[in-house]
């Protein structure tokens, strides 16, 4: 899709970013969504980018520094790996990210993340990792991370911005909204800690099952629904602390 176009109908659904403070006295989270070898590193498999890729490289970028700032101050991290079980597909998308593969695990750049204290990891067989937090006796990795945190603003980074990032947004915004999830009051998404796939129209129409995803307009949409449904859309993120990104 050319340039012209996409900012065509990037005119159609604009988008307003902020520059988001997080105060001193509100106390943040990071959730890293599925930076994965899977969807970012090159070759790595299936649904991962076949050449580098810049957008993708960015929000690797982005996501470490801001993991990095968070494990300075031992401020909580919540990691979403997505992990599915061999033989069980996830509609419309081929095998991808099976658990115990070098696939479904962080990138280089942030797999230093694992061991470290206020690190939480948890692996998710579906999109949305709220749903994904879900576990056998019922209660909620994610809502108790939030709760035993005591969060308040959640900063939201990774991949992909229209699909598990999106999805992972909205129902946190609504759990929120039910009260599930207090004290949290904002949820953040940072928009160069994210990033999508790049599938154009023109390599979609040659297979079967697969729906095209021009990359800078299905990021935009992503952004704009999260938008939608209450999320802060940040082009920049300043902590009341001496590191800003
Ligand atoms: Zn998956």
């Amino acid at each position: 899709m050319g340039v012209q176009t996409v900012d065509m109908l990037k005119t159609e659904i604009p988008l307003d970013e902020e520059s988001v403070v997080i105060p001193e006295d509100a106390k943040a989270g990071l959730v890293l969504v599925d930076i994965i070898n899977g969807f970012c590193t090159v070759g790595a498999g299936n649904l991962a980018p076949t050449e580098p890729n810049r957008q993708i490289s960015e929000m690797i970028e982005e996501s470490a520094k801001l993991a990095e700032l968070f494990c300075d101050n031992e401020w909580p991290v919540l990691a979403f790996l997505d992990s599915h079980h061999p033989g069980k597909l996830e509609h419309p998308y081929p095998p991808h990210c099976i658990t115990g593969t070098d696939e479904s695990n962080l990138v280089p750049a942030l797999r230093w993340i694992e061991t470290k204290p206020n690190v939480t990891i948890r692996r998710k067989d579906c999109y949305d990792g709220f749903i994904g937090s879900i576990q056998e006796d019922g209660s909620n990795t994610f809502v108790d991370w939030v709760k035993n945190n005591k969060i308040q603003v959640l900063l939201v980074v990774g991949i992909c911005t229209d699909i598990c990032v999106l999805d992972f947004v909205c129902s946190t915004l609504s759990a929120k909204n039910r009260g599930f999830l207090e004290p949290l009051e904002d949820v953040v998404v940072y928009s160069s800690g994210c990033a999508t796939f790049d599938f154009p129209v023109s390599l979609a129409r040659n297979t079967k099952d697969h729906l095209p995803h021009p990359q800078e307009l299905m990021h935009h949409v992503g952004l704009y629904m999260a938008k939608g449904r209450g999320a802060k859309i940040a082009r920049e993120v300043f902590f009341n602390t001496s590191k800003n990104l």
